[in-house]
This record gives C-alpha cells, structure tokens and sequence, in this order.
C-alpha cells in the first residue's frame, strides 16, 4: 500500500549537505548551511553552552521530567524579555502569551496552525520575495492556502526594494498576516532601515494585516540582542494584534537542540487563558509537550548570550578586493546578519561548484559561517574566476 507514495523534491538547502558530502575533492567548502564553524570548519558549541551542560549533568536535581505543553515557564519569560524588553507595554499590561516551540520552525508551525483554526483557515499569508524556503512549507501543513508574496529585494541596488514592499502589502486584504523577517532578512542580508519599518508599520496599522515576525537572528544584525528587537518592539508599541517566533539555533549555537519560542500578543489582551489554553491543545496533540534540555540551557544564560563577530565579512570583502575582482564587493560587508547575497548568477554558482567545489544555494546566497581563515581567501579567488570568465 505504501508503493504508490511518489519521492519528495528535495529540500533546496539541506539537498546541498548531501551533494557536498558526496564530493571527494580536498578543497571543497560548504556555504549553503546556515551553522557557525571553528577556523577548522569544525562544530563550535559556545564555551557558555559547555559550562552550563556540565553544570546541569553535575547538579543532582536535574531530572527528565516532561515539561507542560507550554514547556519551561522561567525560558519562557527570560525569552519573551529578550524579544520585547522587560519594559515592553505587551508585558506590563499583561497582554501577551509566550509557550516554548521547538526553535524557530515550530514557532511558526504552531502559530499558523493557531492562525488556521482560530483566526480563519483562509488567511492569506504574505512572505517576503525571496525569503527562507521553508516559509511556505510551513504555512500550507499549518493548514493555510499557498502563500502570497511581497517584493522585498531590489537585485540592483542589493537593498530593500521600498517601492514594491509597500505597494505590494498596501494591496494586501484586510486580516491577512505578513510575514516579517525581525532582522538580518534571510536569505538577503538586507534589512530596512528604522524609518522604513516606520512606513511598513503604517501600511500594515492603516490596512489591517496581522504581522508575524520571524526571529532567527537576534543579536546577528548589529551585534546587539537589544538593537536586533528594534523592529518587534517598535510594532508592539503601536499596539498591534501580532506573533513573534524566535529560535536559538543559531545565537545560541543549539541548533539541533530545538529552543525557541512563541509569544501572541493581542491589542486589547483580557483572553491569555483562551489563547494558552488553545495553543497547548495545539502541542499536545503535535508533540505533546517540548524537550527540556536545551530550555534549561538556554534559561541558564540568558541575557549572558556570546555574539558571533562580523569579521568573516570584513575578510572576505577585503580579499575580494585586493585580488582585483571586478566589482563592487561593498554588499558583502554592507548586508548584515549570517547570510550574503553575492550577486552571482546561478550560472556562476555552478560554475564555482563544478571547478571549485564551492557549494552554495542557486540565487548566490552564502552563509559567513561557512567561511573559515583558511578558505576565505579560495573562495574569492573562485568568485573572481567566476565573474571573470
Ligand atoms: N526563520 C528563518 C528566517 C531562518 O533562516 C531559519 C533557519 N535557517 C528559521 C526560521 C528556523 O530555524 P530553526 O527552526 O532551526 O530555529
């Protein structure tokens, strides 16, 4: 019976782990996924994580017992802190639900499904042009229509492309949700500026969208978790009926750990028991409740989180620029946040993989973390290359 299930495409960034592993050359490098490395391209865990991990196997009160649905209350609040300020008016006017999600995708897998059974399963979901790929895995299994999109990114210029972003969320029906990226924009490296968050603040208050900011990246923007927040914060001062998902994959290097976290925030507030309750009812029924290890680590050190330098670009753009490449590589060190878009064709991406080695998504897109002393000097020598021949 199970003979007819036909072999799914493979997923657009984890597909290039597989063909890069299968790759026997010495020289290879891996810029398509998105995990930071030693300058040996080996795993980092934070030496903060370690401690805290030795800590808690040391301490004899840690046990392995389930957590509720809504997982680790103190994580919870730590992360809800983090992503809106303990001053935030969405906390003091206790207007606000935060439960623990299994990272960043399962922040917006159980808030669409939220989304899907409590606001209307035809919400329209606005997504940025591009955006991470996943996004639109996430909103259909959560039960919504196709998503929409928006233009977000100007090819020309290598910023945000105001004009469309406007334009196309002005044209948005009331109620639909928008999909925000909080800050550094994956997978363009392009944020707006704070006077442009003000202009689509206005479009999403004066047309009625509901936003939902993704957070991937808190503290890999500026370098500031508090910076990083400027975005969300902003819209919850004005008052809005809005989601925010955030993971620690990567600020806190515990990827495969699954820590992150949902919080809805509801204008007029006077209903957390509803939207709990219906949120656990939603978990329990998913996965029943979320792991425990990883929310204790995190809880630990908080507000202790390390940052992750910017350097990489900075090495980067310098090489490409002393070895004569053509163009102008001011992008590289301007974009902000993991991810680099280069401005590579997908011919010149092939290329760079077939004769170099060098793997990375087909829009030109690489992550910094793949990036090592020793490699960033070969990779712009193949980007030179490749824009040369
Ligand atoms: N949103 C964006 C924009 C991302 O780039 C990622 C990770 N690449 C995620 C969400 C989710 O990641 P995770 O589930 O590992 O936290």
């Amino acid at each position: 019976i199970f003979n007819t299930v036909p072999v799914a495409p493979p997923d657009a960034i984890l597909g290039l782990n597989t063909q890069y592993r299968s790759d026997p050359s010495p020289n290879k490098v891996n810029l398509g996924v998105g995990a930071y490395r030693t300058a040996e391209g080996q795993p980092y865990v934070l030496p903060v994580v370690r401690r805290v991990e030795q800590a808690l196997a040391n301490d004899p009160t840690t046990t392995h017992e389930y957590l509720p649905q809504d997982g680790l209350k103190q994580f919870c609040d730590l992360s809800a802190n983090l992503i809106l300020g303990p001053d935030s008016p969405a906390l003091v006017d206790n207007r606000s639900v935060t439960v623990q999600a299994l990272s960043g995708t399962g922040a917006l897998r159980v808030g669409f499904t939220f989304v899907a059974r409590f606001l209307s399963s035809e919400t329209a979901v606005y997504i940025p042009k591009p955006s991470w790929s996943n996004h639109k895995n996430v909103v259909v299994q959560s039960g919504l229509p196709p998503t929409r999109e928006y233009r977000y990114f100007d090819y020309g210029t290598g910023a945000v492309d105001m004009e469309g972003m406007i334009e196309d969320l002005k044209a948005a029906p009331a109620g639909s949700m928008v999909l925000l990226h909080g800050c550094a924009h994956n997978p363009t490296g392009a944020d707006p500026t704070h006077e442009q968050w003000e202009q689509v603040l206005k479009v999403v208050q004066e047309g009625k969208l509901v936003p939902f900011f993704d957070n991937a990246y808190q503290g890999f923007a500026s370098g500031s978790l508090q910076m990083d927040a400027w975005s969300v914060r902003r819209f919850v001062k004005a008052g809005l009926d809005m989601m925010v998902g955030q993971s620690y994959a990567k600020n806190m290097g515990l990827y495969g750990e699954r820590v992150g976290a949902l919080t809805v925030i509801s204008s007029e507030g006077g209903n957390n028991e509803g939207i709990r309750s219906q949120l656990k009812a939603i978990i329990r029924a998913m996965y029943s409740n979320p792991p425990k290890h990883g929310a204790m680590v995190a809880a630990r050190i908080l507000g202790d989180t390390e940052m992750f330098a910017e350097w990489m670009r900075e090495k980067l753009r310098g090489a490409l620029v002393r070895i004569g490449t053509p163009g102008n590589w001011d992008h590289i060190v301007n974009q902000i946040g993991m991810f680099s878009f280069t401005g590579l064709t997908a011919a010149q991406v092939e290329f760079m993989k077939d004769k170099y080695h060098i793997y990375m998504t087909s829009n030109g897109r690489i992550s910094m973390a793949g990036l090592t002393d020793d490699t960033v000097e070969y990779v712009a020598e193949a980007m030179k290359d490749a824009v040369v021949s």
